[in-house]
This record gives structure tokens, C-alpha cells and sequence, in this order.
């Protein structure tokens, strides 16, 4: 398989199943897993022209593995992105990035909608080493304005954000971060490259938890950044090899059998998630539905042309605050109940008592979270299937 294509005229389908592989002279027809921690040099000369790096190939796996490298440059062609970065974990790209681009001094500005550990790496951490963090509402423009500072390095959020599926004018971000010498970062686990392109969009970096739907199967744990190759092999990547939180080749290679189908499951996980949220809409124990593909939605027409699909999350508000969310929750047989998501098997959560428990009431309701909000991941067994795995606990 020649990489020499040029691969950004395939459609996505195509890049996420042949982009990247580069057959050995075994000649495989599928991706194997390269399972060793070094390579051998020819020389003394070579391993020299290697570390140097004035000899491009393999050194140690922390940091260079055929495997992780074939996810590294798949997932960089479907993001559109020159250049991407595997790592251990969502939290570790964050970790890496931030590592990698901010120094003493600096500033970020986040939206307060995101990944709980990502609140807390800026704000517990990051802050350890004296850099500031300013937390805003996601689609509060005039806000995120307010918040940049000289100092600000990057804008980050997520977009749609979780549980509520608030949707984020990546557009208009991104022209603002650039108006003042910021970088705009998306975190792009809801949508994937399958609904959504933040680089096309003018984001600069993407980054993803493989975890979620990249993986799709609730296997494995990894992480990855994209972006431009200046920025990363300046910035970013030094860090990566030297701080080490780099992804296993194994789990690359479950990852890569996961894009392989990726495009296939975010449609089907839109359309199940449509149906089910235009289901709930009707129902007469839900008070409201959150999902962008709802007419209803607030920013439907943003989302519409932000993304191609509403995305596997929808969340709800039962009426009868927390003793109704937990009776529809307790009464599921089929449903997950666990806080993963991006899963082929739907999960349920109370986000109240569990991803936002340890918020005061007044900051849940500041947040929008409601006692009765249940949020689905929902997955891609038969719609009806969990339609009536819900509705037991909707009439009890
Ligand atoms: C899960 C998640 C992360 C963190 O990823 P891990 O792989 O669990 O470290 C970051 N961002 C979002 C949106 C996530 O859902």
C-alpha cells in the first residue's frame, strides 16, 4: 500500500480503513502489532544518525512504534490535521499538550463544560506551575472574549458538551483566538472525524479520548493529539518522549481495527440516538430532551452545519427530580448503568449524583444539571429494545 496518495481526496470511509499502513516485505493484508520495546541499528554510525535525529526510524517504543504510528497517521488524514500524536490516554494528550505548549506565566482559557479531570488538570494542576486558567460558559461568545488575556495561550473546549449537548460556533472561536495570537483547542470525543472536522472549521488542535468511539467497543485506553507538524514536533512531541505517557502498540492496534468501522457506527449511533430522543420528546414523564439533532435543540441550525449528525448522546430531565431519574435507571435490564460512553452498548448515568456529585446544589444548578437528568450513551443495540428497557421505568 503506497502512503504517497494523496489521501485528503478519498472520502472518509476509505482513509479510515487504508490510510497509514505501510506492509512490511511480508506483505500482510492486515495491520500487524509490532511488539517490542527497541530496534536494532546497523551501526554505531546509525544508531548516532538516528537519536540525533538526522536519520529518520525507529529508536524505542516510547516514542516510536510502527503500530502506534499507523493510528498516528490515520487518525491525522481523517482529522484532516498534518500531524498526530498518540498517547496513553484523553487525559494524557491534554496532559501532553498542555505540558508540551505552556510554560510559567501563561494563560488558558476553557470552557466550564467539559471533562471533569480536564477542569481539574487546569485548574489543580497546571496551576502548580504557575499558569492561569479562566473557566467560561461554552456558547457565551462575548465571554470567552472577556476571559483572553496577553497571556492566553489556547482556548479549549468541548463541543457538543456533555451531558446538556450545548453546541460550540467553532467558526467564530476560532477567528476570536486568532484575533488575539491564541490557539484554539477542540476536544473531539462526542463527534469524531465522522461528524465533525474542528480543523476545517479553523480550530488548530484537535484532541481525542481513543477510548470513547474511536475504540467503539469499551476495550481500551488511549489518547491522541492532531495537529500542525511544526507546532507538535516543536512544541509538543519532545515532551512526549522525554514525559512518556505514550500510547501501547497494542491498543493502537485494537484502536486501528476500530476506525475501521468507525464512520459505519457514528451513523448508526445518530440515528438510534435520534429516534430515541424523538421518543422521549413525546413522552409524558420526560419535562425535556437534549439532543442537537432535535429541531428543539437551541442551536439545531448551528449544529446542522457544524456536524454531519446529532451525535450517541442524549440526555433528559424526568419529572420527579432524582427518585424518578433513579427509577427509570433502576429499572433498566439491558441498559449499562456505568459513566463510559461511545460504546456499541448504551450506558445510562445520573449525572447529578455521580460526574457532578461533588458540586454544591447551587453549582448544578448553575450548571443547568437538574436531580432528574439521565444521560444516555446510546449504543447500537435495536432501538426498540432499549426504548422499552426505559419505558419500564417511566411507567411504573
Ligand atoms: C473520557 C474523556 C476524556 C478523557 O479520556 P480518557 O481516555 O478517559 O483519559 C477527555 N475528554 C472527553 C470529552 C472524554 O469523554
Amino acid at each position: 500500500m503506497s502512503n504517497d496518495l494523496s489521501w485528503d481526496r478519498f472520502g472518509i470511509q476509505t482513509q479510515s480503513i487504508r490510510a497509514g499502513q505501510h506492509r512490511t516485505p511480508e506483505n500482510e493484508h492486515s495491520d500487524p502489532i509490532f511488539v517490542t520495546s527497541s530496534y536494532v541499528f546497523d551501526s554505531a554510525a546509525q544508531a548516532q544518525a538516528r537519536f540525533s535525529g538526522q536519520e529518520p526510524g525507529n529508536i524505542y517504543s516510547r516514542f516510536t512504534n510502527p503500530t502506534t504510528r499507523t493510528f498516528e497517521e490515520r487518525l491525522a488524514i481523517m482529522e484532516g490535521g498534518e500531524r498526530c500524536i498518540a498517547t496513553a490516554s484523553g487525559m494524557a494528550a491534554i496532559m501532553t499538550l498542555a505540558m508540551g505548549l505552556l510554560k510559567a506565566g501563561d494563560h488558558v482559557v476553557c470552557s466550564r463544560a467539559v471533562f471533569g479531570n480536564t477542569v481539574l488538570l487546569f485548574r489543580n494542576y497546571m496551576a502548580k506551575f504557575g499558569v492561569g486558567v479562566d473557566f467560561v460558559a461554552l456558547t457565551d461568545l462575548d465571554a470567552w472574549e472577556q476571559a483572553i488575556r496577553p497571556q492566553t495561550r489556547f482556548l479549549f473546549l468541548e463541543t457538543p458538551s456533555n451531558p446538556l449537548t450545548e453546541i460550540a460556533d467553532i467558526a467564530a472561536l476560532a477567528a476570536l483566538a486568532h484575533a488575539h495570537d491564541a490557539l484554539l483547542v477542540v476536544d473531539n470525543v462526542f463527534c469524531t472525524p465522522a461528524l465533525q472536522h474542528p480543523l476545517a472549521l479553523g480550530a488548530d488542535i484537535v484532541v481525542h479520548s481513543a477510548t470513547k468511539y474511536l475504540d467503539g467497543q469499551g476495550r481500551c485506553v488511549g489518547g491522541a493529539i492532531v495537529g500542525p507538524r511544526e507546532l507538535l514536533d516543536k512544541e509538543v512531541y519532545p515532551f512526549l518522549r522525554t514525559g512518556g505517557a505514550a500510547m501501547s502498540p497494542f491498543n493502537a492496534w485494537v484502536f486501528l481495527t476500530g476506525l475501521e468501522t468507525l464512520n459505519l457506527r457514528m451513523q448508526a449511533h445518530c440515528d438510534n440516538a435520534l429516534k430515541l430522543a424523538r421518543w422521549l420528546e413525546t413522552h409524558p414523564r420526560v419535562e425535556r430532551v437534549y439532543y442537537p439533532g432535535l429541531a428543539s435543540h437551541p442551536q439545531h441550525d448551528l449544529a446542522a452545519k457544524q456536524q454531519r449528525g446529532g451525535g450517541g448522546i442524549v440526555s433528559f430531565v424526568v419529572k420527579g427530580g432524582q427518585p424518578a431519574a433513579w427509577r427509570v435507571i433502576d429499572n433498566t435490564r439491558l441498559i449499562s448503568i456505568t459513566a463510559n460512553l461511545g460504546d456499541v452498548k448504551t450506558t445510562i448515568t445520573h449525572p447529578a449524583t455521580t460526574t457532578h456529585g461533588r458540586l454544591s446544589p447551587e453549582e448544578r444548578n448553575e450548571a443547568g444539571i437538574d436531580d432528574g437528568l439521565v444521560r444516555i450513551s446510546v449504543g447500537l443495540e435495536n432501538i426498540e429494545d432499549i426504548i422499552a428497557d426505559l419505558e419500564r421505568g417511566l411507567n411504573p
